[in-house]
């Protein structure tokens, strides 16, 4: 029997895991949490929560945490503690250093998804204005960048158009590539609601997943071959076309009509049939045409998808033709439609709105404008580069090329996280200056000259948005046991740099945003006390938030139809990798673990497993339990098979939890053409049995 006590008091806090953002009372005995109780009036969850936010918080106090700031000369050398200012003076005198000797543009930084919106502004305020270049990206860069650049080319902005609410008058629910019974179970259960109400369902995935063998709920699955999103999207669209299923008068109203007739003509192709595509995608023409008639006519359709649709060679365009079905069945601009990207983490959203990628400030404005420039220029008292700067890749590339020598990564293990594990380690191991901003000396730590200790959210105050565009408040429930709250270090680090930033508090950087930032501009911390949540934009003209966004117009004037031609991924099977490999996610797990595995009331997913058909399986002489060598070519790991007919022949499939597992290893360089996101979902291997470890 473990005595907890009773709590003394409570405050509301927002779950710092998925991009759902359930709302929590943390219920407090002193500066002990006693439990997480989900929070009722949470306009996201509505009182309910998962395994993860209830439970899953102990990493905060966990023994591996590291709370002393420490330097060291060469990665060879053992780590020393030593006080914050000497750790901020050590790491400004190499990053200026560098600058001296490599030029301005020879460090950059990149922000976290898991830290708060105003963190996120102030790295990124760091970068442009005090290490004076825009070399700064965002863990979205891997996840959700062809979002970003996929709804922002059809519809003008970078975001989902809905709030999960909406479910609630959906008729028709699409989901591709994703599986959010595992990844986003808070707003699974509210899809699984209104499934059992009649809703109809269709799941576009490589993978029978759970929302396809839910119970009680019958869905029309499209079990397509990994790396066919774009011919599958197509196929559908034949068929609203070329069977008269397009909402014309909407059409006619709200997009360009040239640019639809241009898509039109191109989609009714017959090599686009499904029929025609039928051997590519392996998806049965009847199902496909069934499913696309069921979205067109079946009432509101509402899509809702995730990363099986952004990491892919043609990430952005499978996005664009996402939002081209639902402009041409007029499933756009009022509840229950719309097309709704599934962030993974619970502030991907926030990172992306606050100005995280290299060629745009906050609000998705182009760095190259020189009226946006100047409204930052004059706030921030500095002269802005015009020049967008690298993306994580090309600071990779430019580290190996040997002119990006310093970064300062803020709450992310890139080493475990971004694609081609090796060309990662070859591009920490030739820079001068590596400084990690983290809770845990994590992988990429090992190649770091700086540790900055990180605080969890429990610690601090600030903001997160989660994947509807809703702004919460994160509220400090305890002393950050490091002594300073993220906010604080990136401040610190910026005054040893000689750029000064004073703020103090987080509600006064958020002062900031607003005053520089239009779809902000109504949000203050009293804002968010009085409602509880917004959803941005959040201004003169909607001073309450925006739930449901293009009602009346698309932001960016008329809808843009641009046509999506398929391009089969470079990454090849053939008989040395004849089976292609795509991943996913567990419940009770989250990302690499770093924090669920550090929570011991969450009981560790103690490996993850390789899910091979029995026809694949047979052939190889694998039995389930066995190990088995995963193999592409990029390199290889080992992990316990699986036998399930969930995926089909040809097909294989793990999750990425383990760190023993190390996927990344093996997938490999390719990305996304508009936005580099790595094509986590499609990789060539071979399975072969295996002695262990
Ligand atoms: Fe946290 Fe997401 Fe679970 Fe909600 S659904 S408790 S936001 S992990």
């Amino acid at each position: 029997v473990i005595e907890i006590g009773q709590p003394e008091h409570s405050v509301v806090t927002t779950c710092a895991y998925c991009g759902v953002g359930c709302a929590f009372k943390a219920e407090m005995r002193g500066e002990e949490v006693v439990r997480m109780v989900p929070y009722k009036d949470g306009k996201a969850n509505r009182g309910h929560s998962c395994v993860k936010g209830r439970f899953a918080w102990g990493y905060t106090n966990h023994k591996e945490r590291i709370l002393k700031p420490m330097i060291r000369e060469r990665i060879e050398d053992p780590w020393r503690e030593v006080p914050w200012d000497e750790a901020f003076s050590f790491a400004a005198a190499k990053m200026r250093g560098i600058q001296k000797k490599y030029g301005r543009d020879a460090i950059g930084g990149i922000t976290s998804s898991r830290c708060t919106n105003e963190e996120t502004y102030l790295v990124q305020k760091l970068i442009r204005a005090g290490f004076g270049n825009n070399n700064v990206d965002t863990c979205a860069r891997v996840c959700h960048s062809p979002t970003g650049y996929g709804l922002a080319t059809t519809f003008g902005t970078s975001a989902g158009t809905q709030d999960f609410d909406s479910v609630e008058d959906t008729d028709v629910v699409v989901v591709i590539g994703a599986n959010p019974a595992s990844a986003h179970p808070v707003f699974a259960s509210r899809l699984k609601k209104r499934l059992r109400q009649g809703a109809k369902l269709i799941v576009i995935d490589p993978r029978r997943t759970e929302m396809v063998e839910s119970p009680h709920v019958k869905a029309l699955h499209l079990p397509l071959m990994p790396g066919t999103n774009v011919a599958v999207m197509t196929a559908l669209a034949h068929v609203i076309v070329t069977e008269g299923l397009v909402n014309e008068a909407f059409v006619r109203e709200r997009c360009d009509w040239a640019e639809f007739e241009e898509w039109a003509a191109f989609v009714a192709r017959p090599n686009n049939s499904p029929e025609a595509t039928a051997i590519l995608t392996g998806v049965n023409p009847k199902d496909l045409r069934e499913a696309a008639r069921t979205y067109a006519t079946g009432g509101n359709g509402a899509i809702y998808y995730g990363l099986g649709v952004t990491e892919h060679s043609q990430g952005s365009t499978t996005v664009i033709a996402i939002a081209n079905l639902a402009m041409a069945t007029g499933n756009i601009g009022r509840p229950g439609v719309g097309v709704n990207p599934l962030r993974g983490q619970n502030n991907v959203q926030g990172s992306c709105d606050m100005g995280s990628f290299p060629h745009e400030l906050p609000g998705y404005r182009h760095i190259s404008g020189d009226a946006v420039r100047d409204q930052f220029e004059a706030l921030w008292n500095v002269k802005l580069n015009p020049e967008p700067g690298l993306r994580i890749p090309n600071m990779f590339d430019a580290a190996v090329e040997g002119t990006f020598m310093g970064i300062y990564v803020q709450g992310e293990d890139i080493l475990q996280s971004d694609p081609n594990t090796s060309h990662v380690v070859a591009a920490l191991s030739a820079m001068e200056c590596v400084i990690v901003h983290d809770l845990f000396l994590n992988e990429t730590a090992n190649y770091a000259h700086v540790f900055l200790p990180g605080s969890s959210f429990l610690e601090k105050d600030g903001t997160f948005t989660n994947a509807e565009r809703r702004i919460q408040r994160v509220r400090k429930v305890m002393t950050p046991k490091n002594g300073l709250a993220d906010w604080e270090v990136t401040i610190g680090l910026a005054k040893a740099m000689g750029f000064e930033m004073t703020y103090s508090h987080p509600s006064e950087i958020m002062d900031e945003i607003a005053a520089l930032t239009p779809t902000f501009a109504g949000v203050s911390y009293a804002r968010l006390d009085e409602l509880g949540s917004v959803q941005w934009p959040c201004n003169e003209k909607a001073p309450e938030g925006t739930p449901v966004m293009h009602i009346d117009g698309f932001v960016r004037g008329k809808g843009k139809f641009v046509v999506t031609e398929y391009v089969a991924t470079d990454e090849r099977t053939g008989p040395r990798y004849p089976l292609l490999l795509t991943t996913g996610r567990i419940l009770s797990q989250y990302n690499v673990g770093a924090q669920t595995r550090r929570t011991d009331n969450v009981v560790w997913h103690a490996e993850d497993r390789l899910e091979i058909h029995p026809h694949d399986a047979e052939q190889r002489g694998v039995r389930d339990g066995d190990w088995v060598r995963l193999k592409s070519r990029a390199g290889e790991t080992t992990l316990r098979a699986e036998i399930t007919d969930r995926v089909a022949p040809g097909v294989v499939y793990t999750t990425f939890h383990h760190p023993d597992t190390q996927a990344n290893v093996i997938t490999t360089d390719y990305s996304d053409w508009a936005t580099n996101c790595p094509e986590y979902k499609v990789t060539a291997v071979e399975v072969s049995p295996s002695n262990g470890p």
